[in-house]
């Protein structure tokens, strides 16, 4: 995932959020909701999920407005979901709020008014009155749609309440708006009762109507058109049909030009309930055909219902009835498969639910794989670490001598002839000493044989003090050790092996052997390996100890505690 830290991609997600937001108001939907698009695509690529959820709900309020009601229904939940996960309570509150219309265009009042009830506890948690004031506006659509006005009256009302509190001037919109639709509903309930109540309902809607549309002024031009299409049906339901004329008339004109789809039907309609209502049914009947036609192409099946339902009464009215009948047979026969369509956009929102919760899933146990295989594989990668280092100790082991700590013999007899390859390579001498602790076994018997360990140990420390890093000290067996000296003449060795003896000779030996002088005794042996080409390098290593082994031989036969170097 690559960060969004650049500049360039944080700049451009916000300016495409701000856009589309601003699309909101100025009418451009398609524009709008493709900028959401974008915004969505670029905000998951960088893992940025706040505005991954702002993006959703944007492109599902233009998908509203462009009459796509499942897409924009997807998008809604989508977004409420997200801010679910991100704890943000007051876009969860819009979201669903905006969830509540979406449901309610495709006919899915009993959800609507379920996920309503949703918006409002959640916009009541965040505290936040313009949240609350649209969760509240959502809640009296949600009631009107199942018929209960006086309960969508009340809803309303807190929303407007609240949002003149907020100071918000889209929900205070909202609010007023919802106000008209409510109260239509209440004198339309109240059409066989009580007929000031009837009168009293339709002028408070005219009233909230008209401030909706001066509030509409500040917002844009769907709101603008949706005060327009609600004043419009006020004004005919209260017999100002000349007035409700150029509302419905101005509203349609203007629908159509921002590509307010569902909006330039409503606006249609009303213009042909108008005519209806002023009893001019001819014309009516041929706007209701013309808006049948259109809504059948575009699949708005509400709208469809709305008109074989008024085409039914315009012609009821005109008194035919044979065609009022049959129009009333196609509502009929429409409204059952909208039931059964309705039944299957559930399935559908369902399987893609399971869908997305699949893939959810199959994506998070794949991390979990992931993350596991790397434990492993960190796991093994110790593993084999601890196995090189337990290897090479042991390799180690094997060429060292316990007693000591030196090297052992057969690392000695090893890298001789090695050394010998490579002085030949450089044409440089190679000299070997046998060093022997004299007169041992009197310091073991007189001391003991512990003292006598802690004595050549001390020998080994004195002669490897004496040392450079290239050459090789190792314990050739009992107290007698093996020197390779690397580049050093015989003269070097001579004076080495001299500093050797003069070492031992010289250290306090009283704390391990009172009174006891231990010495050691050396046989030096050099060589030019490059002058000695027809020997092989493991043949002139054994010559090499046989020779310094025989000067040792000579010091001891000399009396002991000091060198004889060999000729060549
Ligand atoms: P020389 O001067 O001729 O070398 O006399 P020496 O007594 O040193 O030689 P000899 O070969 O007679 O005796 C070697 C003794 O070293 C015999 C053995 O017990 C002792 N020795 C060998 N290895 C060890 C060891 O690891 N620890 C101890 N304490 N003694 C050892
Ligand atoms: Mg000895
Ligand atoms: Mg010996």
């Amino acid at each position: 995932m690559e960060p969004i830290d650049q500049i360039a991609g944080a700049g451009e997600l916000q300016r495409l959020l701000e856009r589309s937001e601003r699309a909101h108001t100025d009418g451009g939907a398609a524009d709008g909701r493709d900028q959401a698009e974008l915004a969505l695509a670029l905000a998951r690529r960088h893992g940025e999920r706040g505005a991954e959820a702002r993006a959703l709900l944007l492109k599902g309020q233009h998908e509203f407005r462009l009459g796509h009601g499942e897409g924009a229904l997807r998008s809604l939940t989508r977004a409420a979901e997200l801010f679910l996960e991100l704890g943000d309570d007051r876009g969860r509150s819009e979201a669903l709020a905006r969830t509540v219309l979406a449901l309610h265009s495709l006919g899915q009042s009993q959800q609507a008014l379920e996920v309503s009830e949703l918006a409002v506890q959640c916009a009541r948690r965040c505290g936040d009155r313009a949240a609350l004031a649209l969760a509240y506006a959502s809640a009296g659509t949600a009631h009107d749609a199942v018929g209960d006005h006086a309960a969508a009256l009340a809803a309303t009302d807190l929303a407007c309440d609240l949002a003149h509190e907020s100071g918000d001037q889209s929900a205070i919109f909202s609010a007023l708006n919802n106000r008209v639709v409510d109260l239509l509903g209440l004198a339309a309930a109240a059409q066989q009762g009580d007929g000031g109540e009837r009168r009293r309902s339709v002028e408070r809607a005219i009233e909230a109507g008209e401030r909706a549309l001066a509030v509409a002024q500040q917002l844009g031009a769907y709101q603008q058109v949706l005060a327009l299409v609600n004043l419009g049906e006020a004004l005919r339901v209260a017999g100002r049909l000349e007035e409700a004329h150029r509302m419905c008339s101005a509203a349609a004109t203007r629908a159509k030009v921002n590509g307010f789809r569902s909006l330039f039907f409503s606006a249609r309609e009303t213009c042909a309930r108008v005519a209806q209502s002023d009893a001019r049914l001819v014309e009516a009947a041929t706007m209701f055909e013309r808006l049948l036609f259109d809504a059948t192409q575009a699949g708005e099946v509400q709208v469809q219902l709305q008109t074989l339902r008024s085409l039914s009464e315009v012609h009821r009215d005109s008194g035919d009835h044979r065609l009022a009948l049959a129009y009333l047979e196609q509502f009929c026969e429409l409204e059952q498969r909208r039931r059964s369509t309705l039944a299957e956009t559930r399935a559908r929102m369902l399987s893609d639910r399971i869908e997305l919760e699949r893939l959810q899933r199959a994506t998070e146990l794949a991390t979990r794989d992931a993350e596991a295989e790397r434990a492993r594989a960190r796991d093994l990668e110790q593993q084999k670490r601890a196995l090189q280092q337990r290897t090479e100790e042991l390799l180690r082991r094997a060429d060292q001598d316990s007693l000591t700590g030196l090297w052992n013999r057969g690392y000695a007899e090893r890298v001789l002839p090695q050394l010998l390859r490579a002085a030949r390579e450089h044409a440089a001498p190679v000299s070997v000493l046998m060093v022997d602790a004299d007169h041992f076994k009197a310091v073991n018997d007189g001391y003991g044989h512990n003292a006598g360990d802690e004595v050549l140990r001390r020998i080994a420390g004195l002669m490897s003090a004496q040392l450079r890093p290239v050459d090789t000290v190792a314990r050739y067996g009992g107290e007698e050790f093996i020197v390779v000296l690397p580049g050093a003449s015989a003269q070097d060795a001579g004076a080495l092996a001299e500093r050797l003896c003069a070492a031992v000779g010289d250290a306090a030996w009283d704390v391990v052997v009172a009174g006891g002088t231990p010495t050691i005794s050396v046989g030096v042996a050099s060589a030019w390996p490059d002058e000695m080409v027809t020997l092989g390098a493991e043949e002139l290593a054994l010559r090499l100890v046989a020779r310094a082994d025989a000067a040792l031989y000579q010091a001891k036969r000399a009396g002991r505690n000091r060198v004889v170097a060999t000729g060549a």
